[in-house]
């Protein structure tokens, strides 16, 4: 079956990024664990499903995405200045770690805390894969139309659409 929008897609990838000029394998699934998403509802890269639009069951798929066309490129502003009175009364966090935060739309998101100054935690607002070019390969396990309460849920439901929720 070919993949399209209301459609649900199985498929296992390898996702490679380069890092310090050699290809490195940073993310995996497997025929048992496949990836499993409704195509389409914009839980994916748009690009990655683009990627995919003309193939069907059995294919195979080797692509890259340019950092534009994935998390983005990285930016040197996109830091905060967590004043430290948020963490009275607690630790305050160690560089390297990463805390969760919100933003004003109530978006949740990770920063990383790269340092700790006077009065305020500096932390780095970008994806962990901001700046990377993404090399994914993988194989089209099953495509098959989405239940009706997928769609309304607006997710897949596990790859034989019976896990629902
Ligand atoms: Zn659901």
């Amino acid at each position: 079956m070919k993949i399209e929008p209301q459609h649900v897609v199985s498929l296992t990838y390898n996702l490679y990024v380069d890092q310090d000029g050699t290809e490195n394998l940073v993310e995996k699934t497997t025929e048992e664990q496949p990836l499993t998403f409704l195509y389409g509802a914009g839980q994916m890269l748009p690009r990655f499903e683009e990627n995919l639009s003309t193939l069907s069951t059995g294919d195979t798929f080797d692509f890259r995405l340019p950092a534009a066309d994935a998390y983005g490129e990285y930016d040197d502003e996109a830091v905060a200045n967590l004043p430290k009175e948020m963490f009275e009364g607690q630790d305050l966090p160690e560089i390297g770690s990463l805390l969760p935060l919100q933003d004003n739309q109530g978006n949740h998101f990770q920063g990383q805390v790269v340092s700790v100054v006077e009065d305020a935690v500096i932390v780095d607002l970008n994806h962990p894969m901001a700046g990377q070019e993404l090399h994914f390969t993988g194989n089209v396990l099953n495509v098959r139309p989405a239940t009706p309460e997928e769609l309304s849920h607006g997710h897949a439901h596990g790859a034989d659409g019976h896990h629902g929720h």
